[in-house]
């Protein structure tokens, strides 16, 4: 692994670096094995089960994120294999970008040595669910949290009700990257029917990652591979024509919800967003949220 990780270190300078995979059999016989990315020195992902977790490691420690442990409950111990197969160094923060159950489970793997961050908005419903592989968060946040470890310092930042109303994101200025789940897909419609969303408050939360923070690469929660700080501005642009689409249709008189308005909101969105992974299945899933977002304003039921 060592002279793997060493020919990596070369490839990326090189500009030649793909992901590697590692065998997490090899430390935990029956956990599934994942794959790492890295994407500078000391900052990786883990990708297993179509979730992503980043973690960044320091002389003191590493900072994880994301246990993503519901689906498949293998997951954290393979991830904790993962990191384990970069560093020697224990797991001292781990970071929930927000509570839904699919991201937060499992991060009991790491309790013997991490202390557990959210954001504030995150921490009754975490403790509500009572699940004794997710440790409650120790330490809450409104608006902003330093992180330093190790000479390092990552920025965690509310921006606002988006996707959820405890969305918080990772920004590591010094490798200018940002880590954010479930609130800005990369050449993606939002998650089918928009659940625990805050459609007019999310385009809001676009613009302020827009102007307030600088990075080159984001790496989201889900699926794996990353993009760039344009993909804010796409999926800010997407909420507007989509809002517009839908009020447009009902000002013509169609029906909330109905075959024709969907078919209107597709042909006014599909040349411009028609190449977006589950546009065909999530378009009239996005029209339902919204609407029930409109109409039942922010109570819509949370799923993972
Ligand atoms: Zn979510």
């Amino acid at each position: 692994m060592q002279r793997r990780l060493t020919l990596l270190a070369i490839l990326i300078a090189l500009g030649l670096a793909t992901p590697f995979t590692i065998s997490a059999q090899e430390a935990t016989p029956s956990a599934p094995a994942g794959e790492v990315q890295q994407f500078a020195d000391d900052t990786y992902s883990f990708s297993s089960g179509g979730y992503v977790s980043l973690f960044i490691v320091t002389d003191e420690g590493v900072i994880a994120t994301e246990p993503g442990s519901l689906v498949d409950p293998g997951r954290a111990e393979a991830y904790k294999a993962a990191i384990a197969s970069v560093t020697d160094q224990p797991v001292r923060y781990v970071i929930y970008s927000h509570d839904h159950a699919d991201h937060s489970t499992g991060g009991a793997v790491f309790a013997d040595t991490a202390t557990f961050i959210a954001h504030h908005n995150a921490v009754d419903k975490i403790a509500a669910r009572n699940d004794p592989n997710t440790p409650v968060p120790q330490i809450a946040f409104n608006d902003e949290l330093t992180v330093e470890l190790g000479g390092k310092t990552i920025e965690l930042y509310y921006t606002g009700r988006n996707h959820s109303d405890n969305s918080i994101v990772l920004l590591y200025p010094e490798r200018r990257l940002l880590f954010a789940v479930d609130f800005i897909p990369v050449s993606s419609l939002p998650y089918q029917n928009l659940p625990d969303a805050y459609p007019d408050e999310w385009i809001a939360s676009l613009q302020w990652v827009d102007e307030n923070l600088d990075f080159d690469t984001l790496v989201i929660g889900h699926p794996p591979g990353s993009g760039t700080k344009e993909n804010v501005g796409q999926v800010r642009m997407y909420l507007e024509d989509l809002t517009a689409s839908v009020e447009g249709a009902r000002s013509e008189g169609l029906a909330d919800n109905s075959p024709e308005m969907v078919d209107a909101v597709r042909a006014d969105l599909e040349a411009d967003y028609g190449a977006w992974a589950n546009f065909d299945e999530w378009l009239p899933l996005n029209v339902e949220g919204l609407i029930t977002a409109e109409t039942s304003g922010a109570d819509a039921t949370p799923t993972p």
